[in-house]
């Protein structure tokens, strides 16, 4: 790993710990509230549990005392129902209160010493004559161990719960009388169980609690019932003593009531930390989501910084007023000013040339009305070394996200060597001018000597023939005599032409245009040359089309040309069969062209010598200069029209000038 990304991993642990940390604390939340509502419901349970047990030992007391009160008043009734043999009035009425539903007693029995019951009331049924279990129990109303037992220790005994007619069970308490410290007698209290416990409590105890009475078999032998089922959970159990014997006494409460507060309360917390889970996943789904765009735009925005810096380009941009606001780093390398010292500047620019500050200032508020031309703007500019920079500079309106135009955005190219290639190359060119120039006037030079060479030589010809009749003894033909002086002035009048027209050239004049007779002008030129092809047994046939127009040039120039061609070809017939050896020369109309066409039946050209024809001295000749055709071709370019080749089918060559009809005249 390398040392660049330790510093990349540590935040994404931490990160990564940042994003559970709100799992982690929802969790703990979750698991106080959860505890919370666990220890309130067992506090709950506890306080429940304790009024329980409280109320529980309430209803004992209460028993207790309401057992034991009766006992009194079944001790102090005793004597009272022993003493007489009928109970008198007032005893009566005291009995009828003592047997209320809300004292539990269902009978009471008075019993002699010996166990006989003396009376009862309300009073036992007489026995039938069958004798069966309840008949028995009515014979024998009273539990005998428990009669002895009270008798034995003379003081009150409870008896064993035992079933009675009616499905009901009853209990006996068996209160020995005394009178005088001896024992007279017994009262019997026959208890209804269900009376006794149920009738005993207040309404509030049976509202909250169910109340059993079981056997020690777990037999319900009574009880109260509500029907609602029972929590389990808060029930209590204890020996119902007295009476004793097995019995128990079975507490339980009510299933309470639900209690709506804690139960919203708790599912409202419960509901909210599902809205906190849903939030936090919808955040973190947010937040991966941002993330992944981060990272997008981290890398666009890399990569775009990474193609600004790379840029050849150099790139700033300008506010509406003219201030950097922003310089890419091939500026900064171009100007060498840092983006530091740029920023935020105004005109004029330290990288301006202080020696044209005014035409920059000029450029930049042409460039802030409007922006560059689509060419570019060439300024000259300083590097902070104190360089020349030339730049071309493109210049454009810079559209921000919204659509506004928030300023000017430039793309700047160093031309500084561009330029100074240009500049040199420029002077280069002057001077080949300069030197071309020369040339040409070499090349005129020699096509002076050239073209001057024809009238010379015919001029020396006549000359040397003059001599020749004038050295003879012979009479003079003065018609003769003046014929061949007429040429020679000819001949030298030519050659003076030829001198001002070679010097018109040379001063870069426009040839002399008239509107020429074609046909004439060959036939002159044919003149020229018809005595030297006689002499080397050369024909020049002559075709020229009648009803030609009249073609704007100059008389001389076309000359010259035909005169070379005739020349050329008449050159390239040396080899060929004397009967061959005829020059055609033709006129023709071709559209908006006449035509002069040159035909030889010579040896042709070659195509390495076809290639380099009309370059300037080219010759395949001893004594060729090679100009012949170079100039031949200017003519032809100076009167708009053209000299081309082509080879001859059946052996030979084709020359063909093509001057233009309609040139302007001048
Ligand atoms: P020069 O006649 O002095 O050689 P030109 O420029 O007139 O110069 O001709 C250049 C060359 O072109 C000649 O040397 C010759 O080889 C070739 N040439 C010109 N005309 C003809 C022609 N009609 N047939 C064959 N070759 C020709």
């Amino acid at each position: 790993m390398s040392h660049a990304d330790a510093p990349s991993i540590l935040p994404l642990a931490r990160r990564r710990w940042l994003q559970h940390l709100p799992y982690l604390s929802l969790a703990l939340f979750l698991a106080a509230i959860t505890a919370l509502v666990w220890l309130t419901r067992e506090y709950d349970d506890d306080a429940q549990r304790a009024t329980l047990i409280s109320d529980v030992l309430w209803m004992e007391q209460n028993l207790r005392f309401n057992l034991d009160r009766n006992e009194i008043h079944l001790q102090e009734i005793g004597p009272e129902l022993l003493a007489a043999p009928a109970p008198s009035a007032q005893t009566e009425a005291r009995l009828a209160s003592l047997l209320t539903h809300e004292r539990g007693l269902a009978r009471i029995l008075w019993l002699s010493p010996e166990g006989h019951v003396l009376g009862a009331m309300p009073p036992l049924t007489p026995a039938p004559v069958a004798h069966d279990a309840s008949a028995d129990a009515a014979a024998a109303p009273v539990d005998e161990s428990s009669l002895q037992l009270a008798r034995g220790i003379g003081r009150a005994v409870y008896g064993p719960a035992h079933p009675a007619p009616g499905g009901a069970h009853h209990f006996e308490v068996h209160v020995p009388v005394w009178s005088d410290e001896a024992q007279v007698g017994m009262v019997v209290g026959v208890y209804s169980l269900s009376d006794v416990v149920m009738r005993e409590l207040p309404w509030w105890f049976s509202e909250r609690y169910h109340v059993a009475v079981l056997d020690s078999d777990g037999r319900r032998l009574a009880a109260k019932s509500k029907v609602a089922p029972l929590s389990p959970r808060l029930s209590y159990s204890m020996p119902f003593d007295p009476p004793g014997h097995g019995l128990t006494l079975q507490i339980a409460a009510y299933r309470s009531e639900t209690r709506w507060i804690p139960l919203l309360l708790g599912a409202s917390i419960v509901l909210l930390a599902g809205i906190i889970v849903w939030s936090v996943m919808q955040l973190r789904r947010q937040l991966a989501r941002r993330q992944q765009a981060e990272v997008a735009l981290r890398a666009e925005s890399a990569f775009r910084k990474a193609m600004e810096d790379s840029m050849l380009t150099g790139m700033r941009a300008r506010d509406l007023d003219g201030r950097l606001t922003y310089v890419n780093s091939a500026f900064c390398r171009m100007t060498g000013f840092s983006a530091d010292e740029l920023l935020g500047l105004k005109a004029p620019m330290p990288y301006w040339d202080p020696e044209r500050i005014e035409q920059t200032y000029a450029l930049h508020r042409e460039i802030l009305a409007g922006g560059s031309s689509a060419d570019g703007t060439e300024v000259r500019l300083r590097r902070k070394n104190g360089d020349v920079l030339d730049v071309l500079v493109f210049e454009a309106p810079l559209i921000d996200a919204a659509g506004r135009h928030a300023g000017w955005m430039g793309s700047v190219l160093d031309i500084t060597e561009q330029k100074r290639a240009r500049e040199h190359a420029l002077q280069q060119e002057e001077r080949l001018q300069q030197s071309s120039r020369l040339i040409t006037m070499g090349e005129m030079a020699s096509t002076l000597a050239h073209e001057l060479n024809q009238p010379l030589a015919a001029i020396a010809s006549y000359t040397s023939g003059c001599i020749n009749r004038l050295q003879d003894e012979a009479p003079l033909d003065r018609a003769e005599l003046l014929d061949v002086h007429q040429r020679i002035a000819r001949q030298a009048q030519r050659a003076g032409e030829i001198i001002r027209r070679v010097h018109d050239f040379v001063r870069r004049s426009e040839p002399k245009r008239e509107a020429l007779d074609l046909a004439a002008v060959i036939r002159d030129a044919i003149g020229l040359i018809e005595a030297d092809a006689r002499k080397r047994g050369m024909r020049i046939r002559s075709e020229l089309a009648d009803g030609l127009p009249q073609v704007p040039a100059d008389a001389v120039m076309i000359e010259q040309i035909v005169v070379n061609l005739v020349r050329n070809a008449m050159d390239s017939m040396r080899d060929t069969p004397p009967p061959e050896r005829t020059v055609a020369v033709r006129t023709a109309r071709e559209g908006r062209f006449v035509t002069v066409t040159v035909a030889d039946r010579g040896a042709g050209i070659p195509a390495e010598t076809a290639a380099r024809l009309f370059e300037p001295f080219f010759t395949t000749k001893q004594e060729g200069m090679g100009m012949g055709l170079n100039i031949c071709r200017t003519i032809a370019e100076l009167h708009r029209g053209r000299l081309a080749f082509e080879s001859r089918p059946g052996g030979g060559t084709i020359f063909t000038l093509s001057l233009p009809v309609d040139a302007d005249l001048e």
